[in-house]
């Protein structure tokens, strides 16, 4: 009998917003989640979510945390990440309607819009279509408006046309909540991106 491999563990940024659900969802999926609120609960994290909230005051938690420098080092390194609503924010390389002072890790070639599917009280629900044909629900709370993607960036997911759920290399967005939907599918895309280290092995031959 062999040893079981050690279950991977996924940090979720747990500065503000609602990390909660992301931390039971991966629960579900039997994989290790653990709260990140300090430098010291990055060690040994295998992929990192960043939950939606509020961006503008995430950007400053990431400082006051001094979590900025050792996060930007890890997806330096590649670290699989998903960015969910201010999240996804937090990832694209430009924002529309930011605030000066925000700042985030612009791992996604994208522009988005903050705010741009209405305000708290128009939040909605809708079926998500995905590439591959299948639809998945999504939850829009103040959600970011995909505006412009670059060409390194795979469209997975759209509501209307418009991409809402987008990789590139280990760097997930989705423009909508996937936590709140009993659906993980997205998670489980964070998830397969586990061990794919870009700069060590070419992503195309990791593909099955
Ligand atoms: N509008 C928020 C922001 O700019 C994001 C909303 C959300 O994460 N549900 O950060």
């Amino acid at each position: 009998m062999g040893v079981a491999p050690p279950r991977p563990t996924v940090g979720v940024l747990a500065l503000q917003g609602a990390f909660s659900n992301h931390l039971s969802v991966l629960a579900e999926l039997g994989v290790v989640g653990r709260a990140v609120r300090r430098p010291d609960d990055l060690e040994g994290i295998d992929a990192l979510i960043l939950p939606g909230g509020e961006s503008t005051t995430m950007s400053m938690l990431l400082d006051s945390s001094e979590l900025r420098a050792p996060l930007t080092d890890l997806l330096d390194r590649d670290l699989p990440v998903l960015g969910t609503c201010a999240g996804l924010i937090l990832l694209s390389s430009r924002v529309d309607d930011g605030r000066d002072d925000q700042r985030g890790f612009g791992r996604l070639d994208l522009r988005t819009a903050r705010n741009a599917y209405g305000r708290q009280n128009e939040s909605f629900e809708s079926r998500v279509e995905l590439a591959d044909g299948r639809s998945i629900p999504g939850i829009f709370i103040r959600a970011p408006r995909i505006v412009e993607v670059g060409p390194e960036v795979e469209v997975l997911g759209a509501l209307d046309g418009v991409p809402v759920l987008i990789r590139q290399g280990n760097a997930i967005g989705c423009a909508f909540h996937p936590e709140l939907t009993g659906d993980a599918t997205v998670h489980r895309l964070l998830i397969d991106r586990i061990g794919r280290s870009l700069t060590t092995v070419s992503d195309a031959s990791q593909e099955d």
